[in-house]
């Protein structure tokens, strides 16, 4: 006997009748013969719904009792999939990530997952339950409530894939697979069959956020067999996300993602000399500001000045601005300029190392397009730009074309789609 570890998102678990629906899903892999451990997230947009409910209360929430609120919306959705499951004649029960015992690291709304007690799970297992756990929560070592950043069900999945040596982890969503872009934006996308732990990565960890980027990360690292796939169309077998050595690599680029959750900020006339750089990035970290993009410009030897550029996410806006006159006490700036109206464009592939003329391609693309870069970064399988915000479909759809990642038929996505 097999065990998988199945998740169903938001999308999946909307209303009864869809919690219906993934009751019958579970119950169909119980009866393939495999021992079931499904994770869930809050039903349709209840986490936001709850984050709403928290602002109108207060714009400065303690992250504990951000925590005690949104670890309810999960728990909303174990229980009434346990009920289900159970309707339909079948042993089932629902747990905590407390009561499961996923242990977490000492940390509000991102703590990361350090241990998975195994015991209770397996006893229930031994006695013919199908195990439910709310998806994104963990408990900490004073026993306090944690989760684990938005999008975490994902990694609750794979971590409890891992720590219980599962055949295989299924995540399930409402679009049918991994595509080579968002297939909400770009109609034409194709979905992939297969795709790497190291480019799946990174497509999520550059916005395409159908998968938390920390679930492909705790996969890649124990090569855990991951799926994405539909809960709207079970026999389709979805994406399979595996190791780069197990792939034959065919085309430079796999996907595309569009970020539109940073703001660009550029510091101008910075002196030109060694340690202002550390002070600037030291004063950010201080603040545990995130910086992703860094660029700093060529002195202008005339003056002895240079202007440093860098990215860090909207939700970290009002920290930045409590510091800008510390920044301009420490480092004498001419001036710092916010620009919010951007997005990060990136194309992906492991394809392209070594291979020269994919960045050339990717400028020329959307030089065509008379799109302006604003900054570039890449990694060894990563190029991004950064271009202005009203460009992003534009960039996304003209990327398609160039890199050969649209396909023939119209993506076929549930849910609200953007007319
Ligand atoms: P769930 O609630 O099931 O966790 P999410 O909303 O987190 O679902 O993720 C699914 C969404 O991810 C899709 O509806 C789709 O719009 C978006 N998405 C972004 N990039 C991609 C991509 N490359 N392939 C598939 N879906 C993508
Ligand atoms: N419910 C949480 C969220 O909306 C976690 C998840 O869905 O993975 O972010
Ligand atoms: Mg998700």
């Amino acid at each position: 006997m097999g065990l998988v570890v199945q998740k169903f998102g938001g999308t999946s678990v909307a209303d009864t009748d869809k919690i219906k629906n993934v009751a019958d899903a579970v119950i169909k892999e119980k009866n393939n013969g495999n021992d079931v451990i499904v994770v869930v997230s809050a039903m349709g947009h209840t986490t936001d719904n709850l984050l709403k409910l928290a602002n109108e209360i207060t714009k400065n929430a303690s992250p504990r009792e951000m925590d005690m609120l949104l670890s309810t919306g999960e728990q909303i959705s174990m229980s009434l999939l346990a009920m289900a499951i159970q309707e339909k004649g079948h042993k089932a029960i629902s747990l905590t990530g407390s009561q499961v015992g996923i242990k977490t690291e000492n940390c509000h709304m991102c703590a990361r997952i350090v241990d998975i007690e195994t015991k209770k799970v397996e006893k229930l297992l031994s006695e013919g339950n199908i195990i439910i756990v709310a998806g994104f929560q963990g408990v900490c070592e004073d026993n306090e409530i944690t989760t684990l950043g938005r999008g975490g069900s994902d990694t609750t999945a794979v971590a409890l894939a891992c720590a219980f040596n599962a055949d295989r982890c299924d995540i399930y969503s409402d679009v049918e697979g991994v595509y080579t872009a968002d297939p909400r934006v770009v109609k034409t996308a194709r979905k992939l069959d297969v795709i790497s732990y190291e480019e799946m990565l990174e497509l999520a960890r550059v916005g395409a956020n159908v998968l938390h980027p920390r679930s492909v990360e705790t996969a890649k690292l124990r090569n855990m067999p991951m799926r994405v796939r539909s809960s709207f169309k079970l026999d389709n077998l979805g994406t399979l996300i595996i190791g780069v050595d197990d792939m034959e690599m065919i085309k430079p680029v796999t996907g595309l993602a569009c970020d539109t959750s940073q703001v660009r900020i550029v510091i101008c006339d910075i002196e030109d000399r060694p340690g202002n750089a550390a002070k600037l990035f030291n004063l950010l970290a201080s603040q545990n500001l995130s910086v992703d993009m860094i660029i700093q410009s060529y002195a202008r030897h005339s003056q002895n000045t240079n202007d440093i550029a860098f990215t860090i996410s909207k939700s970290d806006v009002d920290k930045f601005n409590a510091i800008t006159d510390k920044i301009n006490e420490i480092l004498n700036a001419s001036k710092i300029h916010m620009d919010e109206d951007i997005v990060k464009v990136s194309i992906v592939g492991a394809g392209m190392i070594d291979r020269p003329g994919i960045a050339a391609k990717m400028f020329d693309t959307l030089a065509k397009k008379h799109i302006n870069i604003k900054m570039i970064s890449t990694s060894e399988i990563k190029i991004s730009c950064l271009v202005e915000k009203q460009y992003s479909d534009l960039a996304a759809q003209v990327l398609c074309e160039a890199f050969e990642l649209d396909g023939a038929k119209v993506a076929d996505v549930k849910g609200d789609l953007p007319s």
